[in-house]
């Protein structure tokens, strides 16, 4: 039996994960009355899993399309408070302009564990997050 490397595995998985993040953002933000524009997923790009305080957490970038005539690609940020079946989206955001897309500071050399509230230091710089740091829980600090 020819020897398989695990990290032949690895993408793959990430990639149902990218998904299932995206997909599970949009059912959430979809299935929410007060929410007028429905979208539509068009591609996941990354996620991350984490663990965050006491709880676990998922930050997701996707593009997505409002489901109405003209609506232009646009890309998302979704933050997932995982309980096991019991998940929440705690931020959905459209990264419309430049300026709105703040990469991960993960592997950022930072002084002490205080909390940053601009940025989140658990992602790479590839996952983009909503300037208002705010808006999102997980990521602040480097430590639990
Ligand atoms: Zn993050």
């Amino acid at each position: 039996m020819a020897f398989r490397p695990d990290y032949t595995i690895e993408p793959c998985m990430a990639v149902r994960q990218d998904i299932e993040f995206a997909e599970t953002a949009l059912q959430y933000h979809n299935d929410d009355p007060s929410n007028e524009v429905k979208y539509e997923l068009i591609k996941a790009i990354t996620s991350n899993y984490m663990f965050y305080g006491s709880g676990n957490y998922g930050h997701v970038n996707f593009t997505a399309r409002a489901k109405q005539e003209n609506s232009e690609e646009q890309l998302f940020f979704a933050e997932l408070n995982l309980r096991g079946d019991f998940t929440t989206l705690t931020c959905f955001r459209c990264l419309k302009e430049k300026e709105d897309q703040i990469g991960g500071l993960k592997d950022t050399n930072r002084e002490g564990s205080g909390v940053d509230k601009e940025h989140c230091y658990l992602c790479e710089d590839a996952l983009k997050h909503p300037r208002d740091g705010a808006s999102y829980h997980a990521g602040h600090s480097m430590g639990r």
